[in-house]
C-alpha cells in the first residue's frame, strides 16, 4: 500500500486503485483542485473564463 499526502488538504491518502480520487483523499479535494467546487469561479457566462474540459463518461 502506497501512502501519500493529498495535494489539496495534506491528509494522508492511499495511492492505489482502491482510491478512485487519487492522488486526492476525497471527491471534495479533487473537485476543489479542478475548480469546480467553488461556484463563483465557474461562471458559464464568462467568455474569458477557463475552459474546463468535462468528463465524458
Ligand atoms: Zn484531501
Amino acid at each position: 500500500m502506497t501512502e501519500m499526502k493529498c495535494p489539496q488538504c495534506g491528509n494522508k491518502t492511499v495511492y492505489d486503485e482502491s482510491n478512485k480520487w487519487r492522488p486526492f483523499c476525497s471527491e471534495r479535494c479533487r473537485l476543489i483542485d479542478l475548480g469546480e467546487w467553488i461556484d463563483e469561479k465557474h461562471k458559464i457566462n464568462d467568455p474569458d473564463g477557463p475552459d474546463i474540459p468535462s468528463n465524458t463518461h
